[in-house]
């Protein structure tokens, strides 16, 4: 029996060959492939202007810069998302204010949100965990009541909607990740979804090192811009990616439908929230009941291991990292997050599984719980 990771990219023979066409074209840095590709994702996001770059990590912070959020400002964001999204809004001199998620869905909630706007709240950057969507109507009511801008952490929900608009087609800024653990990769990279084209331009400028080009043909910087731009030999493969996104997206509620007929009738763990069609399924992730158990999580995923299973972890409880607990964060803060945190683990889900491997998984793990309960 092979190991089974827990996320694995979909790259066939027809996507390599015209990856190796663009790597032998002569040009291979950013340039027409890199402009198919955006083109190609605005007609997805229903014509919103959209922009590559390296990383979402990158996008996210570039987003934070058009949206004016500097030092002094606070940003409320979930306690339970990747540390990327707190570190950038850090990075930008801003004060990341976290607050607890649902437990059921594990989407930032929004009357904690509400409770901790002050007057330097600047901007909401919720995550859709999973590629769940957040409640968007009411997320953006919010925003609008208090004049904040929103930067969609959508790193997981590229291919997600929200009552049949895709996430990234409506909104304020949406940032994307193509790493290669997402629902499309570009092996590395991501993008931004924006309001407006003047956004776009700007994103631009920022991405490359705050160049813009001036009518004699020399450059001039104001601002010092990064270097964020995604490779053309990257964009070739998110081309290809983007194509087969639907039916990698397909499967993979395929695959999540049958864990929940595995696992439905005597869940051995918590479940995740089913979500509707619009839920682009990035993860299967599951709450341990580790006070029913005689075994740590780790030798959970030790075990799995042991079977040739991949066992993840997503995600850590952003607030009690070193780095935010210096912020005056602490155990208690916020208990979905933290008990989230230290119970949950990742399932194998990723569109080349059969659902076979779907039992084998459940299996597996229905095993070691009951092997292991008090
Ligand atoms: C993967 C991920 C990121 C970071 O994406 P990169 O493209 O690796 O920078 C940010 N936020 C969330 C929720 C993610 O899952």
């Amino acid at each position: 029996m092979s190991f089974l990771p827990f996320a694995r990219p979909t790259i066939d023979s027809s996507m390599i060959a015209e990856v190796a066409e663009t790597l032998g074209s002569g040009w291979i840095a950013s340039g027409p492939q890199v402009l198919a590709f955006e083109n190609a994702l605005s007609k997805y996001l229903s014509g919103r202007p959209v922009r590559t770059l390296t990383s979402a990590t990158a996008a996210m912070e570039v987003a934070l810069q058009i949206a004016g959020v500097g030092e002094g400002d606070e940003v409320i964001t979930s306690a339970q998302s990747f540390f990327a999204t707190p570190n950038m809004i850090l990075k930008r001199g801003a004060t990341p204010i976290f607050v607890d998620v649902n437990p059921a869905t594990r989407n930032q909630d929004l009357q904690a949100t509400e409770a901790a706007i002050t007057r330097r709240t600047k901007a909401i950057m919720p995550t859709h965990f999973a590629g769940l969507p957040m409640e968007m109507d009411a997320l953006y009511a919010l925003a609008r009541k208090h004049d904040l801008r929103v930067i969609e952490d959508a790193a997981l929900a590229i291919g997600s909607s929200w009552r049949g608009q895709r996430i990234g087609a409506f909104g304020d800024l949406v940032s994307f990740s193509f790493h290669a653990n997402k629902n499309m990769t570009t092996i590395e990279g991501g993008a931004l979804s924006l309001p407006t084209e003047a956004d776009a331009q700007l994103v631009e400028k920022l991405r490359f090192h705050g160049i813009t080009r001036l009518p004699d043909g020399t450059r001039d910087v104001d601002t010092p811009g990064g270097k964020f731009n995604m490779s053309d030999v990257s964009a070739r493969l998110g081309i290809a990616q983007l194509a087969h996104l639907e039916s990698f997206n397909a499967k993979r509620r395929e695959l999540a439908a049958h864990y929940f007929k595995c696992l439905d009738s005597d869940p051995p763990c918590v479940l995740p929230a089913r979500g509707d069609e619009g839920h682009s399924w990035n993860m299967f992730a599951v709450l341990l009941p580790l006070d029913q158990l005689a075994i740590t999580r780790k030798q959970f995923i030790d075990a799995m291991h042991t079977r040739e299973i991949g066992v993840g972890i997503s995600y850590e409880a952003l607030h009690l990292a070193t780095l935010y607990r210096r912020l005056g964060y602490k155990e208690g803060d916020f208990p979905n997050a933290e008990r989230i945190g230290r119970e949950t683990v990742t399932l194998p889900l990723f569109p080349e599984m059969s659902l076979a491997d779907v039992e084998r998984v459940c299996e597996s793990m229905v095993q070691i719980l009951r092997m292991w309960r008090r």
